[in-house]
Order: structure tokens, then C-alpha cells, then sequence
């Protein structure tokens, strides 16, 4: 691995989403959510298992009516991962699909209603040991809350979650994790700052609205980096204009980048040059998209020549430096042998999956 393994956690209490473990000392878990009609139940199992062969952890479904709830049940039946269930306001839907299997409830006590009903809800949850997610939004929050503070504010969102807690508190249910999202990245951390030393649970990260493909990656990528460095953060979803298939992508990139968490090949390439010896960007284009079903962790560095090749290559598991009349490839630090450009990303393959043969076999 490079680098030093920087980042110290916040101590979280651990509550269980199905069989993922969030918070304490788990790993940090990857979350998208599907966004088909969730009514459409042969569309939305197959999303969540492409889902879940993308690697998601947790997967989140929105259930806007009861007749959602009951294609809810139907999906659960037909998948392994972990289901969120996604409920505002209506407190009937949260028991229903507690009743189907949900692994965790989304839904806000403060915004269920009469204390009754957010007492039955908390009641199933308990009940089934179900967590709870409270989800405050800056583009949602309470009417008085923007009175008060003129705008959606890091202290708005706190003082909203707070709300949601206290009733968590007062009925003594403790297994829930709180997310506190806003488009904008400064408010987003200060937000999760403020809140992260106050309550012991959870936090569910996340940059709402974030943007398309690469925006997106990169606004999520700047707030989640800085939350996560200073070690605040047990789940994160990115969210995304895009197919949620990427959010898991770009929530894994995340954490790799952080050493946080190791999932399929870790690349180093350089980003090219006059001095390249051999075509690296289409060489690492090529691995990654054939090298996608791979989950062991790997790290692997193509760099185009010599001027950095040999540090790169040697810290990595599998090297390749660019050179004139052949490249080298360097096997777990050490030079192996010579390779020529022809067949060069067959040949990058075959090594790569003899290599994360080896080490599942160890
Ligand atoms: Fe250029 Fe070589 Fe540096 Fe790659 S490693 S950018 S080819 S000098």
C-alpha cells in the first residue's frame, strides 16, 4: 500500500443494517439507491443486483405507497444485499414493509406525526431490530427552521436533526444513524462536524443533488474526502445524475483514495508524456474496464518510462515501466522479465489474474 494510513476514526456506536455492521470499527459501507419504479419489481431486483454486483454493501429503495410496500416484499424475497427503506410521512408504510423485511427504516420520527404512530413505528423497529436512518435535507427542512435561520444553514440542519433525536431518545431507541445533507459542499461538512461531537451513532454521508458523472464524483469527492480524513463517516452514498451503478464506483474510488477501503485494483498510472514508451493511457483504459469484476485488492502501476517508473513499479504489486527496446515488469517489487508493446494488455491481464490467483490461494 502507499503511503502512511492516516486517518483515525471517530468512535461510533455499531448498529447492524441486515448483516452489514455500520459504525464502530466496521468498514465504511458504499450505498446507492435504485431508481426505477420500485411498483416494478422485475426492474428494480434487477438494478439492485447489479447493485450488488458492483460491489454496494447497503442499497436503498424508495417506497412511496403501499402498493410499493408490497412490491417491496416481493424485491427482498429475490435479493441478498441489505434494503433501506426509503418512507416520508406515512407512518402505515413503515410498518408495513418493518413487516416484509426491511433491513433499515429511512424515515424522520419528527415528521411521522402523532406520538402514537411514531411510537408503533419505533415499536416495529425495536421490535425486529431495525435501525433507523434520519435523513435531514437542507432542501427540506422544517418551515420554522427557515424562518429562523433565513436560509438552510450547518446549525439548521444540526438543530433538525436534533429534533429527529431527541424523539429517538425520549423513546430510549438508540440504533439509528443520521445523515445531513446539502448540495453545497462547505455546509455539507460543517454540518457533520458540528453534529459528529455531539451523538455517539452513526453517520450516513453524503452531498445531495451533487451533479452529473464527473461533477458529481468530484463536488462528492471533496466533501466526502474532508469528512472522511478527519475520520468522520461510517456509510456514504454518492449521489449522482447518473446510473447508481457509478455512485458505488465512485464511492469505492473514494475510499481507496483515503486507504480507508480496498476494493478490486488500485491503478497508478502516469499521466503521460513525450517519454512515453508505450500507449499508457489506452493500456490502463483497457485494464480497468476488462479488470471490473475483480474485488481482491491489488495495487498495479503502469507508468510510461523510467523517470518514474522504477519507484512506481516497485511499490506496487504488479509494475510495468515503459522502456526502449522493452518494458519491464516487475512482480511484488522486484524486476521480473521483459515485455514488448505487442499483446502488451493480454499479456497485463494474464499477469494481473495470475497474481490475485496467488494471493487468494495464500
Ligand atoms: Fe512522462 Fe515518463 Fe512521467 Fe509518464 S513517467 S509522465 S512517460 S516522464
Amino acid at each position: 500500500m502507499h503511503g502512511p494510513a492516516a486517518v483515525k476514526r471517530r468512535v461510533s456506536r455499531r448498529i447492524m443494517v441486515g448483516s452489514v455492521p455500520v459504525g464502530g470499527d466496521a468498514p465504511i459501507s458504499v450505498q446507492s439507491m435504485t431508481n426505477t419504479d420500485t411498483c416494478d419489481v422485475e426492474a428494480t431486483v434487477a438494478q439492485v443486483r447489479a447493485l450488488e454486483r458492483a460491489g454496494a454493501d447497503i442499497v436503498r429503495v424508495s417506497i412511496p405507497t403501499m402498493d410499493a410496500a408490497e412490491a417491496f416484499g416481493r424485491i427482498k424475497a429475490q435479493v441478498r444485499v441489505p434494503l433501506v427503506t426509503d418512507i416520508h410521512f406515512d407512518y402505515r408504510i413503515a410498518l408495513r414493509v418493518a413487516e416484509l423485511g426491511a433491513d433499515c427504516l429511512r424515515i424522520n420520527p419528527g415528521n411521522i406525526g402523532r406520538e402514537d404512530r411514531v411510537r408503533a413505528v419505533v415499536d416495529a423497529a425495536r421490535d425486529r431490530g431495525i435501525p433507523i436512518r434520519i435523513g435531514v435535507n437542507a432542501g427540506s427542512l422544517e418551515k420554522d427552521l427557515q424562518i429562523k435561520y433565513g436560509e438552510p444553514t450547518p446549525e439548521a440542519l444540526v438543530e433538525s436533526a436534533l429534533r429527529h433525536i431527541d424523539i429517538l431518545d425520549r423513546l430510549s431507541y438508540p440504533d439509528f444513524k443520521v445523515s445531513l445533507k446539502a448540495s453545497d459542499v462547505f455546509m455539507t461538512v460543517a454540518a457533520y462536524r458540528q453534529l459528529a461531537g455531539q451523538i455517539e451513532q452513526p453517520l450516513h454521508l453524503g452531498i445531495t443533488e451533487a451533479g452529473g458523472l464527473r461533477s458529481g464524483a468530484v463536488k462528492s469527492a471533496v466533501g466526502l474526502g474532508m469528512l472522511l480524513a478527519e475520520g468522520i463517516g461510517d456509510t456514504l452514498r454518492v449521489s449522482l445524475a447518473a446510473d447508481p451503478v457509478e455512485e458505488i464506483k465512485v464511492g469505492f474510488d473514494i475510499l481507496k483514495s483515503l486507504h480507508l477501503r480496498s476494493k478490486g485494483i488500485n491503478f497508478i498510472a502516469c499521466p503521460t508524456c513525450a517519454r512515453q514508451e508505450f500507449d499508457v493511457i489506452a493500456t490502463v483504459n483497457a485494464l480497468e474496464q476488462r479488470l471490473e469484476d475483480v474485488i481482491d485488492p491489488l495495487d498495479v502501476a503502469i507508468i510510461g518510462c523510467v523517470v518514474n517508473g522504477p519507484g512506481e513499479a516497485r511499490e506496487a504489486q504488479v509494475g510495468l515501466t515503459g522502456g526502449d527496446p522493452a518494458n519491464l515488469l516487475y512482480l511484488d517489487g522486484s524486476p521480473s522479465r521483459k515485455v514488448g508493446n505487442a499483446g502488451l494488455v493480454d499479456e497485463l491481464e494474464r499477469v494481473i489474474r495470475e497474481r490475485l490467483q496467488k494471493q487468494r490461494d495464500t
